[in-house]
């Protein structure tokens, strides 16, 4: 079964699989831990543009990883992701 690189908003499991199209087109998938049918469409937010930045924006004003996942309305796992990437290097 093909891996997706996508988590579950209900349970952020990643045992997540293709499931059809929605009726615009866009990728449907199904979590197999809890079963949850979702579209990246409305549950990525933080594929959208500018979604880093508010981020990286957050942490400098001293928001909590927690509070910007609940504000962002993205996964925890992503804020981490996003200020590991940010993190200049060297
Ligand atoms: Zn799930």
């Amino acid at each position: 079964m093909a891996r997706v690189n996508v988590h579950c908003p209900r349970c952020q499991s990643d045992l997540v699989y293709r499931h059809g199209q929605s009726s615009k087109g866009y990728d449907r998938f199904r979590c197999r831990d809890c079963h949850r049918v979702f579209q990246l469409t409305y549950t990525y937010e933080a594929r959208k543009p500018g979604v880093k930045e508010q981020i990286v924006e957050m942490a400098f004003n001293g928001s909590g990883v927690r509070d910007t996942a609940r504000v962002l309305k993205i996964g925890i796992n992503t804020v981490i992701r996003a200020l590991k990437n940010s993190r200049p290097a060297g």
